[in-house]
């Protein structure tokens, strides 16, 4: 099914209007800790946005995913609040993943694993990164390590995990773990039902950001048996499947943080237009007038990025290069806005009176995961080197003389 234009502009200022007028007055809710809302605040937003019809947003009611041009209109508003995505079930991991199980799981897989998770009566994790001091996968996931053995008809995984976001709480998970060695590492993903006693939580990272249910937790998988139709996709696919996940993945990080990043620019713009310094109102100040006019350039910038990638998508490309490039971009950018926020608003700007401290950190976190920037540019430097091979030398070399 599709949608026009103005259907899922109009789904986005559903979404808008929710998050704004509903979500926002939940920021100083107690039930918010250093690990993200509790359960039962999370399980009281979504009863909020199923009444306010708008749960799941960018699924449509048959099940099929607005086109990414659209999903960016609908998740960059509900980023609006950093309670807003998780409110409507825009929010990662289950995003990703809800993606991802569309995209790759069979018919019982999909009734069994994703049906709970659209509906927002289930929250999922996704487990990939592994331990550093252990010298896990990490930027290079071929140094997986968990690994998981085929007997009779299950497999069985063993490993430890790390930074795994949502694992407390989630009903589902989304294994990842080594199935082969050589010629070249495979891996294999599996759908797990949590909480599973092979399946233990060993502690909560404390992080520098806050707004995800469940945290980032270190996990240790023993002995955990998988019957063998609850691997996602074929075996030794993991790999290519990870990259089926993050493209949309990555962008729709953007989208959200996008939201974000323009709610603290709102804040602050309100903060500089309001305070006086010297006689006059801060924004009147060329310095601060020039940092929230650079604010606005580069989340015009961004915008127009994430628009450009997700065309990309929507044209049938897994858009590797170009996820890669914006992801880059949009966190970098979105990034140094945050900091501008912080600054204008001096003191303020770094207490927890305001949103714009937590957005801060949030997306200072955000420019290390689905990819830190460097691993996304040395990736695009190798592209560089290949396209540069087939380049005729005449043709890449200034005439001489
Ligand atoms: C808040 C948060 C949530 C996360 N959630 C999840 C999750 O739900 N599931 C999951 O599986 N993982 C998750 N991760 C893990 C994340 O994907 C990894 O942190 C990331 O892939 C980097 O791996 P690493 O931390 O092991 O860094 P390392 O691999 O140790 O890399 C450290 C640094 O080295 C540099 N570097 C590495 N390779 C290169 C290169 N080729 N060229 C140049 N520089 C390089 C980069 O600057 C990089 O930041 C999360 C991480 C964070 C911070």
């Amino acid at each position: 099914m599709q949608i026009s234009t103005e259907q899922a502009q109009s789904i986005a200022s559903k979404v808008e209007s929710f998050v704004r007028n509903v979500v926002v007055p939940f920021e100083g809710d107690p039930r918010l800790g250093p690990h993200g809302p509790s359960e039962e605040l999370v399980r009281d937003l979504r009863k909020l946005a199923r009444e306010a019809g708008v749960m799941t947003p960018h699924v449509l009611a048959d099940g099929s995913h607005l086109t990414q041009q659209q999903t960016a209109w609908v998740l960059k508003k509900s980023g609006l609040s950093l309670l807003g995505p998780v409110a409507v079930n825009t929010a990662a991991p289950d995003e990703g993943n809800m993606y991802l199980i569309g995209k790759v799981g069979t018919a019982a897989q999909k009734s069994r694993f994703l049906a709970p998770l659209a509906r927002g009566e289930a929250r999922s994790a996704f487990f990939m990164t592994e331990p550093a001091a252990e010298g896990g996968a990490g930027s290079d996931p071929s140094m997986m390590q968990t690994s998981a053995v085929k007997e009779g008809a299950e497999w069985i995984i063993n490993g430890r995990k790390a930074f795994i976001t949502g694992a407390v709480g989630a009903k589902v998970g989304i294994v990842m773990a080594r199935t082969r060695r050589e010629p070249r590492t495979a891996a294999t993903m599996f759908l797990v039902e949590l909480p599973h006693p092979a399946v233990r939580i060993e502690r909560v990272l404390d992080t520098i950001d806050g707004a995800m249910p469940g945290g980032h937790a270190v996990v240790a998988i023993e002995n955990l048996r998988v019957p063998a139709d609850q691997v996602l996709g074929a075996p030794d696919e993991g790999f290519n499947y990870a990259q089926v996940r993050l493209s949309p993945a990555r962008l729709s990080h953007c989208m959200r943080w996008h939201g974000a990043a323009t709610r603290a620019q709102e804040v602050a713009a309100a903060y500089a237009c309001a305070r006086k310094a010297f006689g006059k109102a801060l924004i009147d100040h060329e310095g601060v007038g020039f940092m929230l006019a650079d604010n606005l350039i580069e989340l015009k910038q961004s915008e127009l990025m994430i628009d450009w990638c997700a065309g990309v998508l929507d044209g049938g490309s897994l858009g590797t290069v170009e996820s890669s490039m914006t992801k880059v971009a949009v966190s970098e950018s979105l990034f140094r806005v945050a900091d501008r926020c912080v600054q204008v608003m001096g003191g303020t700007g770094v207490t927890r009176d305001t949103v714009v401290e937590q957005v801060f950190r949030e997306i200072r976190a955000f420019r290390i995961y689905d990819g830190p920037t460097e691993v996304h540019k040395w990736s695009l430097a190798k592209k560089i080197k290949r396209d540069a091979a087939v380049i005729p030398a005449s043709s890449a070399h200034p005439p001489e003389g």
